[in-house]
């Protein structure tokens, strides 16, 4: 039970999602004393497809291995898998993971070092005194210098200290497709981006141990995602008459409208401050970079509650790199027919869009020299790739 309103947390971490377990992980190894509450116990089933990015991997510092599903070594960039180009990735550009598996592991190194995990605790309301925060939880009364609110793009903690429409969010689908016997065999080590997976969005093929996690999003939202689904899955033989298939969707926050991300004694968190990109729907990676960012503006300024330190780190580091993301997905997804013949098909550029996917190249990076290279790219005749469809 998690009521100690006699004791005084340096900092309370609300959701054990990567975000919060790595924020724990780093607050507990500068000595601080940290609780991070979670309104499930663990381990805990997450929809996402478990793509985790050689960026992300980097980041963690840790061995992934017990939880390692597939190494990815290469990305299969398509438009509804006719013209395809291959980019092989060295070193391994990719993993996927489950992430009830991969949550649990970045939680129990957190606590392993200190932090004190509470489970089946839901944060409910914060009131400020002078010197702390009296947190009322689901398991009775918490307090802390800091709350880190960590608890996902439905965000309680947001709705209720930063007002509900903070965030801008869009929905995405997935499916755990398990496949024919020998089919994940013959189909590899390689994710699909199909550029003509859902209307004015994209489509991904993530291979696991045992399943393939499938799914569609597009920045601009939308609907009828089954539909788009289903129709994306019908393109690839490899996906056929499935053993099993399980659908499950959430929502991706790709934007904070007021670019707030602390108002006192309460900083906002990965999914919870809006912080996923909008070219792939990529949350895990920039959930971990805004842990550390917060990390280090504690170590330098410690707990002081005027500190405006993390939100300079995110505008500094974090922020151009979503918009410029946000600009390519506009971009890319508009006229994803177009965006893919004209320059997805050309090396550089194919090249790039695999560094990104990576992290070897940035956003910001990226987008400047597909600009540059526009209008050579645009008058130049297409080349031609013909690689076996999956
Ligand atoms: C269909 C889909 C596929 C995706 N695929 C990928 C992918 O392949 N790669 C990638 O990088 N990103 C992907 N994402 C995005 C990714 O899932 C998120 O960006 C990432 O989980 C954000 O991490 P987080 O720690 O900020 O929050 P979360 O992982 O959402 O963790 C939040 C935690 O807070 C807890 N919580 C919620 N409310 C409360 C409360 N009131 N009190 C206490 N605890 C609470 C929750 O139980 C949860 O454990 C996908 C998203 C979707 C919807």
């Amino acid at each position: 039970m998690p009521s100690d309103s006699n004791n005084i947390y340096d900092a309370l971490i609300v959701g054990a999602g990567p975000g919060g377990a790595h924020l724990a992980y780093l607050l507990a190894v500068q000595g601080l004393r940290v609780a991070i509450i979670d309104k499930e116990t663990f381990p805990r089933h997450k929809v996402c497809g478990g793509g985790l990015s050689r960026k992300a991997v980097n980041l963690l510092g840790c061995d992934l291995g017990p939880v390692l599903q597939q190494p990815i070594t290469g990305a299969i960039l398509t438009y509804r898998n006719r013209d395809t180009v291959i980019k092989d990735i060295e070193p391994m550009a990719a993993c996927t993971v489950l992430r009830d598996e991969f949550d649990h592991l970045l939680l129990e190194r957190a606590c392993a070092h200190g932090a004190r995990f509470f489970p089946a605790t839901a944060f409910v309301d914060a009131a400020e005194s002078a010197d702390a925060l009296s947190v009322a939880t689901t398991g009775g009364l918490l307090r802390c210098r800091l709350l880190l609110a960590a608890d996902g793009a439905a965000s309680t903690v947001r709705n209720k200290i930063f007002g509900k429409d903070a965030v801008a969010y869009v929905p995405a689908l997935e499916a755990m497709l398990h496949p024919a016997d020998g089919v994940l065999e013959r189909f590899g080590r390689r994710a699909v981006f199909d550029f003509g997976g859902m209307p004015r969005g994209y489509g991904w093929i993530f291979p696991k141990r045992d399943h393939f996690n499938v799914g569609v999003y597009s920045p601009f939202g939308g609907t009828a995602l089954r539909r788009h689904l289903d129709q994306f899955i019908a393109h690839y033989a490899c996906l056929q008459q499935p053993a099993r298939i399980a659908y499950q969707g959430y929502i991706i926050p790709l934007r904070n409208h007021r670019q707030l991300f602390q108002r006192g004694r309460i900083w906002l968190i990965g999914d919870a401050a809006g912080l996923a990109e909008a070219l792939f729907g990529e949350g895990i990676y920039f959930a971990l970079k805004s842990a550390t960012l917060a990390a280090d503006a504690i170590a330098r300024d410690g707990l002081r509650v005027d500190s405006d330190r993390y939100s300079q780190l995110l505008r500094r580091e974090l922020l151009p790199e979503l918009r410029a993301a946000t600009w390519m997905a506009r971009l890319a997804f508009r006229f994803p027919k177009q965006t893919f013949s004209h320059l997805v098909l050309h090396q550089q550029v194919s090249d790039d869009f695999a560094g990104l996917i990576s992290g070897e190249i940035g956003y910001r990076n990226c987008l400047l020299k597909t600009a540059k290279g526009f209008p050579r790219w645009l008058r130049a005749s297409k080349p031609t790739m013909d690689l076996p469809a999956l």
